[in-house]
């Protein structure tokens, strides 16, 4: 089982071991270690029954500096204040090394979203739109899906925030259905980089994503799709879980079929395979590529010794231990880190706003063109930070450049007031 680092903890030792590759003074990389504001609020809902529910709930705005606060809602039972301070804290970096102009932020509610009924959960989503209100805004935080939150979600919010603005503002939050202003390609947008990361980090190692054998823990949006991609680029997932365990076969999973059967009954173990196997197993098979897309610190220290895959690939925030990091970081196991590898969410939540703010929408076409050029693009100034810099990982190297341009536009506007 992997031990329950502090993520916050995690974050500050990421961003300290890239100080040194870092033209930056240690006040100011101090200020940028820390969130600017938290919003921590507690939410009384209305049951079906007519009783009255608190459930704790946060929002941190962590850096502003490059643009507005962006970042996902995650509805997920134990969601610590620290926790939603990391997450905001790699948002601010995501953005950055992918250069979207967005600041970081992340808001969570402490809620088991699959104890309540819809107009529960509307009411819980509602009565939290009400108090980010005076925090929110398309030119202030533009919120967005996470763990267990959606279009649905992000509709009631969005009309929430409308009404009470008596206003129309589509790009108050990403993440929308079609209708209500979303993006062609948004739902696929983590999985799609993810993919495109794995295709990037093959080439770059001489070798090609088609002919690599992959485990994905999660099968959730992120993992589900970002292993039906690299199933149809050629890659064979012999491996996939999700909270239920896993399954698998060395022929390869259909990964279509297997969504499928995660859609009608929730478990993947309900879908037939050769094997059935557990988490950890999973995590430790002997394969090309392991993608772990569940939640934070899905590996720790202990584990990671067993790990034998030769590439990670991190669609999940966070799923490294910062004990696992270092091991696999000595035993030569390349990790493309999340900040970059799972940043086409946020990229494609970009996109979406653009179009708000444009009145105009874009084909799913050009937003997956797009979205290849800017993960690209920031793989390269990755693997060139990496081999210029000789930072020791590809994590290091991202948050490099990340935390540069944070502090060049931290800088050149100034320490005020
Ligand atoms: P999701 O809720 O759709 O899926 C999560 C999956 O993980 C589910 O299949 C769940 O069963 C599985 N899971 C939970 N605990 C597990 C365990 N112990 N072992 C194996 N599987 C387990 O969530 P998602 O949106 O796919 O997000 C997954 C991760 O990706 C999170 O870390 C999230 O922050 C990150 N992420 C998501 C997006 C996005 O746009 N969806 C963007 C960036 C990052």
């Amino acid at each position: 089982m992997a031990d329950q680092a502090n993520p916050f903890e995690s974050l500050q030792a990421q961003l300290d071991a890239a100080t040194e590759y870092v033209d930056v003074r240690p006040d100011v990389l101090e200020r940028l270690k820390h969130p600017e504001r938290i919003l921590e609020t507690t939410l009384s809902v209305e049951l079906d029954d007519g009783s009255i529910e608190l459930f704790r709930a946060f929002r941190s705005q962590f850096n502003g500096d490059r643009g507005p606060y962006k970042g996902g809602i995650r509805y997920h039972p134990g969601v610590t204040r620290d926790e939603v301070k990391a997450l905001s804290g790699w948002m601010t970096y995501k953005c950055a090394v992918v250069d979207i102009p967005y600041g970081g932020a992340k808001g969570g509610i402490d809620v088991d979203p699959q104890q309540y009924s819809e107009s529960e959960l509307e009411r819980l989503t509602r009565s939290f739109a009400v108090e980010l209100r005076p925090i929110i805004g398309e030119n202030q935080d533009i919120p967005a899906p996470d763990v267990n939150t959606g279009q649905q979600e992000m509709n009631w919010i969005k009309d929430t925030y409308e009404t009470l603005e008596n206003t129309t503002a589509p790009g108050v939050i990403t993440g929308k259905a079609i209708d209500s202003g979303g993006s062609a390609g948004r739902v696929e947008a983590t999985g799609r980089s993810v993919m495109l990361a794995a295709r990037e980090v093959f080439e770059w190692l001489g070798s090609d994503l088609s002919d690599a054998t992959v485990a994905v823990q999660g099968y959730g949006n992120a993992g589900s799709t970002a292993a039906r991609l690299i199933d149809a680029a050629g890659g064979t997932v012999v491996a996939v879980s999700d909270s239920s365990g896993g399954i698998y076969n060395t022929n390869g999973l259909d990964t279509d079929a297997v969504a499928t059967t995660k859609r009608e009954t929730g478990a993947v173990t309900d879908h037939e395979a050769p094997e059935q196997l557990g988490n950890e197993e999973l995590l430790t098979l002997d394969v090309d590529l392991l993608i772990p897309a569940a939640l934070e610190n899905a590996i720790d220290e202990s584990l990671a010794r067993d790990v034998r895959a030769d590439v990670i690939v991190e669609a999940a925030n966070g799923p490294l231990t910062p004990g696992a990091d270092r091991v696999l970081t000595e035993k030569g196991v390349y990790v493309v880190p999340d900040i970059l590898a799972n940043a086409g969410g946020v990229t494609v939540s970009y996109f979406e706003w653009v179009q708000n703010r444009q009145r105009f929408s874009w084909t799913e076409q050009r937003v997956n063109d797009e979205l290849e050029r800017v993960i690209t693009e920031a793989f390269d100034g990755l693997i060139e930070a990496y081999e210029t810099d000789g930072t020791p990982s590809l994590r290091t190297a991202a948050y490099a450049v990340a935390i540069q341009r944070v502090v060049d536009a931290y800088t050149q506007g100034g320490n005020w007031p």
